[in-house]
């Protein structure tokens, strides 16, 4: 789940935007090969998971599968924006350039996202699927047990609400989004504007998932992202004792100078 400055080079100052055609030709190249990569593999393991569905039945299952792994894909989401939002800082090496400062500068320019092309939007998040994804097509049995066919299918589905995840959090950051994105928010299936604007209230810290919106109501009633902040910051070494929140709520705008 990667939230990227407005087609801008990622690692560069917060602010500094370069257009699409400015960017290295080499990060360019390499969204639209994870793009691609993440396509083929996707066909080659729904491919098993249809032997496999022809080899053991169960279809019926599939659509459950589904719904359950895009539960879990927003679950995900959700975990990864939380991690980032709050743990690591600029000197956190790799990391910070490349995933944390993102997630933070987001806050400072929501609507850089929607700046972002289809490539830019959806390249890095096909580029982190790609090694489970080459895992699990090696050595999973999914054409070849039971057990394996229905990880597939759930891996498979996974996959793709990840890969939605980002494209569902622009549109949720345009003011006019594409008609069938709207028609979806409407109905509650992916992340909207309404939902999401909850986040990027100062001090940014709750309502994390941003694939849908099943999660962020119950996490935030019962304190759950806090809690987990809490424990982690009281049990792992090198962590600050204080939320992130409580210590530097306007972070992100101070960022910016
Ligand atoms: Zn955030
Ligand atoms: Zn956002």
């Amino acid at each position: 789940m990667s939230v990227k400055e407005p087609s801008s080079k990622r690692g560069s100052a917060g602010g500094s935007k370069l257009e699409v055609n400015e960017m290295p030709r080499g990060q360019r190249a390499l969204e639209y090969a994870g793009i691609l990569a993440f396509a083929s593999l996707a066909i080659l393991i729904a491919v098993e998971t249809a032997f496999g569905a022809s080899t053991f039945g169960y279809v019926w299952l599939v659509p459950i599968l589904a719904v359950a792994a895009y539960l879990v894909a927003d679950l995900t989401s959700g975990f990864v924006h939380f991690t980032l939002d709050n743990f690591g800082d600029d000197d956190t090496p790799f990391f910070d350039p490349y995933f944390i400062k993102p997630f933070r500068d987001h806050h400072v320019d929501p609507k850089g996202i929607t700046r972002n092309d289809f490539v830019d939007t959806n390249g890095d998040n096909c580029l982190a699927s790609l090694p489970p994804m080459i895992l699990i097509w090696l050595f999973a049995p999914i054409s070849t047990t039971s057990w394996g066919y229905f990880f597939g299918a759930f891996f498979l589905f996974l996959c793709l609400g990840i890969f939605l995840t980002n494209q569902f959090h622009k549109w949720a950051h345009m003011d006019s989004p594409p008609p069938l994105a709207a028609f979806l928010q409407r109905l509650g299936l992916i992340l909207s504007k309404e939902h999401h604007d909850i986040h990027h209230e100062s001090p940014y810290d709750t309502y994390y998932c941003i694939t849908v919106r099943v999660w962020n109501p119950l996490f935030d009633r019962f304190d759950l992202f806090e809690r987990t902040e809490r424990t982690i910051r009281r049990y792992v070494p090198g962590t600050h004792p204080e939320l992130r929140s409580e210590r530097d709520g306007a972070l992100n705008e101070t960022r910016q100078t």
